[in-house]
């Protein structure tokens, strides 16, 4: 059997990829496990959708979530007041189409994003504030039938792919 392959956000690998110029490494030994058995696909939606190192903060508005953004019933704004909804649609086609080019089943990604976040994200306030909901890539993954899991279910996706 193919070994389940697992689509990555590239921030939880130390990729300096995020809006403030950082990573995010998540130190597991699942993660590295799987990183030398050649199961992770490894992916910035972001960066995919064409936004650049650093960038202003970015957030879906008024409580909405990533599948109200796909619907075109929400737009993604930065903290400055771009509208880049654009951008974070196109990129999750792009990891969409990633995660399928390489037989991706899985997905995990950081949550909290207004991209990658599966668990929670912020509301769209720049004001901290978390809501229960799935940023746009995410929530394209999801439709698909790619199974998501957030930085904090690495127990639960390990146990997930099992010995796949
Ligand atoms: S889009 Fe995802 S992979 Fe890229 S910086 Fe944000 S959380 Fe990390």
């Amino acid at each position: 059997m193919t070994p389940a392959k697992i689509l990555i956000s590239a921030c939880l690998l130390g990729h300096a990829v995020r809006y403030d110029g950082k990573g995010k490494p998540l130190c597991h030994p699942a993660i590295d496990r799987w990183r030398e058995e050649g199961r992770l696909v490894t992916i910035c939606p972001e960066l995919a959708g064409g936004m650049s190192v650093p960038r202003p903060p970015a957030e879906i508005e008024n409580g909405m979530t990533g599948a109200d953004v796909l619907a075109g019933r929400a737009r993604v704004v930065e903290i400055t007041g771009g509208d880049v909804t654009e951008e974070f649609v196109a990129g999750a086609h792009r990891a969409l189409e990633f995660a399928q080019a390489n037989g991706c089943t899985h997905a995990l990604l950081i949550d909290g994003s207004p991209s990658c976040g599966s668990g929670f994200i912020y509301d769209g306030s720049f004001g901290g504030n978390r809501h229960a909901g799935n940023g746009v890539t995410a929530a394209l993954l999801a439709k698909a039938g790619i199974t998501v899991c957030s930085d904090r279910q690495v127990d639960e996706l390990e146990a997930l792919i099992g010995a796949t």
